[in-house]
């Protein structure tokens, strides 16, 4: 069974998180690099290229890509130190098994695998197929995802199969494919810097989308207007022209508001609804009593600014939209995207230079990971795994009957409820630390433990690693070789800058490894992450996000590729939508009406403050990462509980104080930070610490019932000020992040 073999200290004292301070060879080093290898930051969406200085195979240091085109050798903090992660003293060196009572011990390659497989096989075949789960990440290359994917369908032959995307894009990818047709930024970034109204919704792009601010900046120079809505007025929403302090879950009221307001002044574009659009009656129908004064109640701010939203937007001459998981973390949250994208359609600017749309992808292959066939309901290509003809493709290109690929299973959380209720009784997980990452933790630890074989393949010891029957040390990004898909939907090329250490070994290879283990041989030999990449070619080819054209060698020459690229000569397909055509069948974007509905949990007199969580610059995810880089640890070592001062004097909590922030799930302890950057009625809790500092203690186990992603965004809870947490994990040092 799944349990943590000793206690938490001793695993933090032999597995971290450490901090590492100091790159191989140290600061002053004199020494030339061996070699400077041109890459990408692995460590958001944006994929910013980077080059990597390698000497005695450890990178260590750094030189700006001054001239690849989306970042132009702009890094921010998380990237100039993500090269600190590559020579960690945390880093695994050999496969582990776990001794109950002691810990773990180093294990044979070959046993780990034949464990691994054998625990598989038992729990197929007393269980069935879909008893053994199989989690993976959104960080990992397109070469990766695929593989999972024919992995869980093809070897383990099970349905459930899905990643932690499913906390990331999901919302978005659905709205946009309903509306416009397809999965993807509408435009590229460039497009940003030549539009003259900017509506940023729920993006905290200076911490979270780093680079894209300088999109912004550039932008307002230009004369654009930027609005935003955010409930806490984050650092881009400082310097624009009109913020809104919207109420976390209130965004249809500012969509639906703005709407109402640009169809009474006729700043609709009539003739391009006419001719390119279908289902605005039933919008027109939905928004009409969406007045200023009513969507304000809903929204919870004045009915003036939705007005001048409106004023602002509307007649604009060229307009973007982007937005981030503040609205998309939700239970409407498919709703809350389609709201906004109804009103770039509304006006017909989407298509064209300056005009257009984009969800600011979160994961470092937030875009690509999601394309390949790795989540539970679609297969390569973006396609359907209920479409017949899909899956007739797809049964080709893998050379097994259409009938033996499993149908739609679980999505991430529902594979922790049936981990909880023992219908999943095993589970092999890449990348995914969703002893961080999921809602209410309490739960997720007790499905764990229920799991009768439990596998991680990973870099460090994660904090959901520790539960492990078997760990596998996998590969860093510099250690492997294959391609990503930024928030652009540019596929880059990652370059293989050093070997993994010790006896670590490339992920793809342990799939695959394991893969002819369990059975079929002659579909996992795989030579190299390029063989896997061709595959993966031929099986989105014709599919939505169509790769057929891309090579490794085209993505060189043209510094990314954007899909769709269906033929060897296609360039790719930067700005999608040009001269109205939509991605649908019959050519049109199609409206969505939408209602407004409550949170799953609104506070009320018990718990009467709305509890929202989110990230900060300096950490990546769950922490799993960044939790070991000194100066990212020290950028921000703990979280905190961020409140305006008058909950503050409501509460008689002093800044620095501690305060117990508590929902009907559980706690966290933690230090208040007092600032007029957020709505009273709020508190924010950034998510990527473990364990008594999670605020996933407290965050809600409900979920979009279209695209599942859970409510991170909104909770009920109440906070009182605590007296110091004083259990054993306080003890650990301080300076590496404290309380682990
Ligand atoms: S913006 Fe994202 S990709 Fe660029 S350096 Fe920062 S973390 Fe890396």
């Amino acid at each position: 069974m799944a349990k943590l073999p000793t206690s938490v200290p001793l695993l933090v004292d032999r597995f971290g998180p450490h901090t590492h301070t100091i790159p191989p060879g140290g600061w002053t080093s004199a020494e030339e690099p061996d070699r400077t290898v041109k890459t990408h930051c692995c460590f958001c969406g944006q994929q910013c290229g980077i080059q990597l200085k390698v000497k005695d195979n450890k990178v260590v240091g750094f030189e700006p890509w001054q001239d690849f085109p989306f970042n132009l050798g702009k890094l921010c903090p998380k990237g100039v130190k993500r090269y600190l992660q590559g020579d960690h003293p945390d880093r695994l060196l050999t496969p582990l098994e776990r001794v109950q009572g002691e810990g773990f011990r180093r294990i044979d390659w070959n046993k780990a695998l034949d464990r691994t497989a054998e625990a598989i096989r038992r729990i197929q075949q007393e269980h069935g197929h879909d008893a053994f789960a199989v989690l993976t990440g959104a960080s990992l290359t397109n070469e990766k995802a695929y593989l999972m994917g024919k992995f869980a369908r093809v070897a383990l032959r099970t349905a459930n199969i899905d990643y932690n995307g499913r906390l990331c894009m999901v919302s978005a990818a659905a709205a946009s494919k309903k509306i416009l047709g397809y999965d993807r930024a509408a435009n590229p970034w460039s497009d940003i810097r030549k539009s003259k109204c900017i509506l940023v919704a729920g993006a905290n792009v200076a911490e979270c989308a780093p680079i894209t601010t300088e999109y912004l900046w550039s932008a307002r120079e230009a004369g654009a207007k930027i609005i935003v809505l955010d409930p806490r007025m984050t650092p881009i929403a400082r310097t624009v022209d009109l913020y809104i302090p919207v109420r976390s879950g209130g965004d249809i009221g500012i969509f639906n508001g703005m709407l109402h307001v640009m169809i009474e002044r006729g700043w609709i574009d009539r003739d391009f609804i006419a001719k390119h659009t279908t289902g605005f009656e039933e919008v027109e129908r939905a928004v009409r009593k969406y007045t200023p004064e009513y969507a304000s109640k809903i929204a919870g701010v004045p009915a003036s600014m939705i007005v001048r939203a409106a004023e602002m937007w509307g007649p604009a001459e060229s307009s973007f939209l982007l937005h981030s998981r503040g609205i998309e973390h939700h239970t409407k949250g498919v709703e809350n995207c389609m709201a906004a994208i109804n009103l770039v359609v509304a006006t017909g600017r989407i298509g064209r230079e300056g005009s257009g749309y984009a969800m600011i992808t979160g994961q470092g292959n937030g875009q690509g990971a999601r394309e390949q066939g790795q989540k539970c309901d679609q297969l390569p290509g973006h396609r359907d795994i209920e479409n017949p003809e899909h899956r007739e493709h797809m049964a080709n290109v893998w050379g097994v009957l259409e009938s033996s690929i499993p149908h739609k299973g679980l999505s991430a959380l529902e594979i922790f409820e049936a981990a909880h209720a023992r219908k999943i009784r095993g589970m092999i997980l890449l990348s995914f630390n969703p002893m961080v990452s999921l809602p209410d933790q309490r739960f997720i630890r007790e499905a764990i433990e229920r799991l009768e074989f439990f596998a991680v393949i990973d870099f460090f010891l994660s904090e959901t690693a520790r539960f492990a029957d078997i760990v596998f040390p996998g590969s860093l990004m510099e250690e492997d070789e294959g391609t990503t898909t930024s928030a652009e939907g540019r596929v880059v090329h990652h370059r293989q800058v050093v070997d993994p250490p010790g006896e670590a070994r490339q992920d793809w290879k342990i799939i695959c490894d394991l893969a002819t283990r369990l059975g079929p041989k002659d579909k996992f030999a795989f030579a190299s992450p390029k063989e896997i990449f061709d595959e993966l070619r031929q099986a989105s080819r014709g599919g939505a996000s169509d790769y057929y054209g891309i090579t490794w060698e085209k993505i060189d020459e043209q510094k990314g590729v954007f899909w769709p690229c269906p033929e060897l000569d296609h360039p790719g397909t930067p700005r999608l939508y040009e001269g109205g055509r939509f991605a649908h069948p019959d050519g049109k974007a199609h409206f969505q009406a939408v209602e407004w509905r409550p949170a799953a949990e609104e506070p009320d007199e018990e718990y009467p403050i709305t509890l929202t969580s989110g990230r900060v610059v300096a950490h990546y995810l769950s922490g799993n990462q960044t939790r070991r880089i000194g100066a990212l640890v020290k950028q921000t070592p703990q979280p905190y509980c961020e409140m305006h001062p008058r909950l503050a004097e409501k509460l008689s909590v002093a800044e620095g104080d501690f305060v117990r922030v508590e929902s009907r799930r559980g706690s966290t302890t933690l230090r208040a930070l007092i600032v007029k950057t957020i709505r009273p009625d709020h508190v924010f809790v950034p998510y990527h610490w473990p364990l008594e500092r999670s605020v996933n203690n407290c965050t809600i186990r409900a979920i979009d019932p279209v695209s599942k992603i859970p409510e991170f965004k909104i909770c009920a809870v109440r906070v009182a000020k605590a007296a110091p947490p004083s259990d054993d994990h306080v003890k650990l040092a301080p300076e590496a992040g404290g309380l682990r």
